[in-house]
């Protein structure tokens, strides 16, 4: 309908309603191929970094690429430095010194890098009737059957006594053996099937099979000695990483999904993938930061790890890096933390719920991030009558609309489901409650924690846009 043909009401309809719109139809043609070819370098990211130890080498060579050096807290600041710094391998904090007033405040884009898994155990290798398993304690909200009967590579590292560190990525290259947790046969799933889904699988039940085979003596008898196959799969570890079994406890092994990313649909519009929680956000807030350019406003980007099990420790998000870093600005650039704290802005970049029309009773759709319509800002998460979320003051959440909208960036609300139909929360409020302005936005997913979840390629894009335009502004 042309503007002529329209009455005056559907033209005040127009003008006062908010609607959401697709990216399909607010951008053009030569757009579209963009967010296309974007996706390909985050493609590359999210094979490469099925850990938080991964992304922080992974991100730390394209910031190298792109003129960062390394930053020690206690080394000089000064401006225009491009810095960052490896917070123990595991979380890492990127630093644009801007051109301007440190007192002015600084820009932060927060994400995570760490996703749901299962942990090796401490003391993990065991044998049951001639196969050989691992034992796990799963890490982060998952949904325990989903785990079973998928291929499982194993990821990590193993810290020797004398210091050395053995890489361990095993699973994923064509050809490489993977794990599994193995699941009954329907034929006999009589008395599971009774069980709820959420006590069908018990966390003690994720055992990784490992192996099958007995340690065969050199005049090539099976050995007399017990758990003869738990001691071919050591005898194994040993060789191929050096390890004994008493390195597992200073180990950090994960085993993960061993499927790489794939396009999902005849159109290739949907990436599926292990982890885009939260590493679809973490990518973008790098790329934003690398093509930002020289800044008045000082950029930080940060990306932690233990977001899914509650930020704590060194490399969470509730670690006082992130302060300590703001005091070195502070005392490098002839500012007071509590007066650059004050006038800062974050945006705490988190994935956010997908509306999926297979489940449409948990979300309420006027509230949810819809699929294709952009990254999602959200003015408070958590759960119960919006219990332990920062609930972004409207102020705020005005200033980072205007600054999506004068740039042309897709975006739309996103709720965390329905009321009281659940909920969660993210690292949002250890920075506001550091009196930080901020505010949750995120890329919708579906089937989230899954070991395979969806994202659209052209939320990705709009990430990517919008980090942009908020560390230029
Ligand atoms: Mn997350
Ligand atoms: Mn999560």
């Amino acid at each position: 309908m042309s503007e002529k043909e329209k009455t005056e009401g559907q033209i005040k309809k127009d003008e006062l309603f908010y609607s959401k719109k697709s990216a399909f139809e607010l951008r053009s043609p030569e757009e579209l191929g963009e967010a296309k070819e974007y996706a390909e370098g985050y493609r590359k990211f999210i094979d490469a970094a099925k850990n938080e130890r991964e992304a922080v080498v992974y991100v730390s060579a394209l910031l190298r690429d792109a003129g960062y050096k390394e930053y020690r807290l206690g080394d000089k600041i000064k401006p225009g430095d491009r810095l960052y710094l490896n917070n123990r391998n595991k979380s890492l904090i990127a630093i644009k010194a801007g051109t301007g007033k440190i007192d002015d405040g600084v820009r932060i884009i927060a994400s995570h890098i760490d996703s749901p898994r299962l942990d090796l155990k401490p003391n993990p290798l065991y044998e049951s009737d001639g196969i050989a398993y691992f034992k796990t304690h799963y890490y982060g909200g998952i949904r325990k059957y989903q785990w079973a009967t998928i291929p499982l590579a194993l990821h990590g590292i193993v810290r020797k006594t004398d210091g050395e560190t053995v890489d361990v990525r095993l699973g994923d290259e064509p050809g490489d053996p993977v794990l599994c947790i193995t699941d009954l046969l329907p034929h006999l799933a009589k008395d599971q099937n009774q069980k709820p889904l959420n006590q069908a699988f018990t966390g003690e039940g994720l055992n990784l099979l490992c192996g099958s085979s007995p340690y065969f003596e050199s005049d090539g008898k099976i050995t007399e000695a017990d758990d003869k196959v738990k001691l071919n799969i050591m005898i194994a570890l040993n060789e191929k990483y050096g390890i004994k079994e008493a390195d597992f406890l200073s180990a950090e092994l994960f085993a993960v999904p061993a499927q790489n990313c794939v396009d999902v649909g005849l159109d290739r519009w949907l990436m599926g993938a292990y982890g885009h929680d939260d590493r679809v956000c973490a990518y973008p807030s790098v790329t934003a930061l690398i093509d930002s350019g020289d800044t008045e406003k000082t950029s930080i980007i940060v990306l932690a790890d233990k977001e899914e099990v509650g930020s704590d420790g060194v490399a969470g998000m509730q670690s006082s890096m992130l302060l300590d870093l703001i005091s070195e600005l502070a005392s490098n650039l002839g500012g007071n933390s509590n007066v650059i704290r004050v006038n800062s802005k974050c945006l705490s970049a988190d994935v956010t719920v997908c509306f999926d029309p297979m489940y449409p009773e948990v979300s309420e759709k006027k509230n949810s991030a819809l699929l294709h319509c952009g990254i999602g800002l959200t003015k408070y998460t958590g759960a119960g009558g919006k219990g332990a979320t920062n609930d972004c003051p409207a102020e705020f959440l005005a200033e980072v609309r205007k600054v999506f909208d004068d740039a042309g960036v897709v975006w739309q609300t996103g709720e965390l489901g329905k009321v009281d139909q659940g909920g969660g929360g993210t690292v949002a409020k250890f920075i506001a409650n550091r009196n930080i302005d901020t505010v949750d936005v995120g890329v919708p997913v579906l089937s989230m924690h899954a070991p395979f979840e969806l994202i659209s390629k052209l939320d990705l894009y709009e990430a990517h846009r919008a980090f942009l335009a908020f560390l230029k502004y």
